[in-house]
């Protein structure tokens, strides 16, 4: 019996090892990202410092500066830039909108949304209400022609995770003004993509179709929506916006890289998306994110860790309307024969950490790694299979083989601040941001030590 035991002891003894220095790791990790943490420094300086930065903006080409000159002061063995092309879209002057209740004029809160054309002038028209997309679709022409659609489809509030809910709304953002146009409608309106009920609008990209009219599509508050869908009788709605699009310009992905110490022509990306929105701060969306990626690359750094692998922050441009940095990333690192074994995105927020999604086959991981006892002490405990991201995913299709990540954090707040002109630096809160931060860099460890 004795013997027995001290064979298994020996059996063991490596991986206990192994799994202790894990954690031990660990700890120091999230040591640095509570205690002597930059994420929220930097983040506050991306905010406030550039401000929301849409693809193709003056901006956008700051960011590019602002994040090359911050991953050289991190003293990285590499920081370059991968050029693209990116759209060009304009909010142009301030919308306005308003409605005619009897005698009185209400102002609307609404926002075009991304890609949208203008109203070439003053637009006004009768609204009709449609509760969600296949509503508009099954409608009479005969009652939109003319018309303006107002698609008041409501989160689904049973939805723990608030991304299913607006995964199930996405259809009236990015096919409204088709098929509203399908109808003859003039323009159409959607209720806001958003959790709770207030007064900002969240806008976001939509697509038209070259074989029907381009009408004019933009949100209005959730609040705003409430108004519009309790009103009895006739809305006249008054509406100008002057948003249009350029032609492209070029643009950059940012890159760093701490080069692998035993396999460095295999490559872990992780990164977010360095654009946003143009109102707000793109804070959570996806400050957080690219933010989240730099601080993984600097706490390792700090703590002389010689990664086996080459690890590369990306900082993706124009996921939001065209994803030309992941497309273009995806197609680049394939033309330059390289090897990609993982890639992690953050684009959740930068709230709480819950765990990581797998796009592939996470117990090939978990096989290896005890995920749930190396995290436990940090209250991350979701390893599921689901989504890695919109900048990540173009990898697939090159690396059939390759696993993605996705960083999950608590959803709750975010489609608060989506695409919203409330997404500002405030909104984040320094120690979530920092856990975000540790949960990343101790995930990007363990990958490189599979
Ligand atoms: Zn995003």
């Amino acid at each position: 019996m004795l013997k027995q035991n001290w064979i298994l002891i020996l059996i063991l003894l490596p991986f206990l090892e192994f799994s202790q220095n894990d954690s031990l790791f660990i700890r120091k990790i999230y040591d640095e990202c509570l205690e002597k943490g930059h994420s929220y420094e930097d983040l506050r300086s991306l905010c406030k410092e550039i401000g929301p930065r849409l693809s193709g903006s003056p901006q956008a080409q700051m960011s590019v500066f602002w994040s090359e000159e911050k991953m050289n002061s991190y003293g990285f063995d590499k920081v370059y830039k991968q050029e693209i092309k990116v759209p060009v879209w304009k909010r142009g002057n301030k919308e306005t909108a308003w409605i005619k209740k009897e005698k009185e004029w209400i102002p609307l809160h609404i926002l075009a949304l991304g890609g949208s054309v203008s109203t070439n002038g003053l637009l006004s028209g009768e609204l009709v209400i449609f509760q969600n997309l296949d509503e508009l679709k099954k409608a009479n022409p005969k009652n939109v022609e003319g018309k303006i659609v107002f698609l008041n489809q409501t989160f689904d509030q049973k939805d723990i995770n608030t991304f299913k809910a607006y995964g199930g709304c996405y259809s009236i953002r990015g096919e409204g003004a088709i098929e509203g146009a399908k109808k003859g409608a003039k323009g159409v309106l959607i209720r806001s993509l958003a959790s709770g009920i207030d007064t900002h609008p969240h806008t976001g990209s939509m697509h038209y179709d070259d074989n029907v009219k381009k009408i004019p599509a933009a949100a209005v508050s959730t609040s705003d929506a409430e108004l519009l869908q309790n009103i009895i009788g006739k809305i006249e709605l008054f509406w100008e916006m002057d948003c249009f699009s350029g032609e492209e310009v070029t643009s950059y992905n940012v890159i760093a890289e701490i080069t692998g110490t035993k396999l460095p022509n295999e490559i872990i990306t992780f990164g977010g998306h360095l654009d946003s929105w143009d109102v707000g701060e793109g804070a959570h969306d996806d400050g957080a994110g690219v933010i989240h990626c730099l601080e993984a690359l600097r706490v390792l750094k700090a703590l002389n860790y010689k990664p086996q692998h080459t690890l590369r922050v990306v900082f993706f441009m124009n996921e939001e309307n065209g994803n030309k940095g992941g497309l273009g990333y995806a197609e680049w690192v394939k033309n330059k024969g390289e090897k990609h074994i993982f890639a992690l995105e953050s684009d959740r927020g930068g709230f709480t950490p819950k765990g990581f999604s797998c796009d592939g086959n996470f117990n090939l991981i978990k096989e290896k790694i005890n995920l749930y006892s190396l995290y436990k002490p940090y209250e991350v405990y979701e390893f599921e299979k689901g989504y890695g991201g919109v900048d990540i995913n173009p990898l697939k299709k090159m690396y059939p083989d390759i696993l993605l990540f996705g960083f999950v954090p608590d959803s709750q707040r975010y489609f608060d601040f989506h695409h919203a002109e409330s997404d500002v630096f405030e909104a984040v809160n320094k120690r979530e941001l920092e856990l975000g931060c540790a949960a990343i860099t101790s995930f990007i460890y363990l990958l490189d030590n599979l």
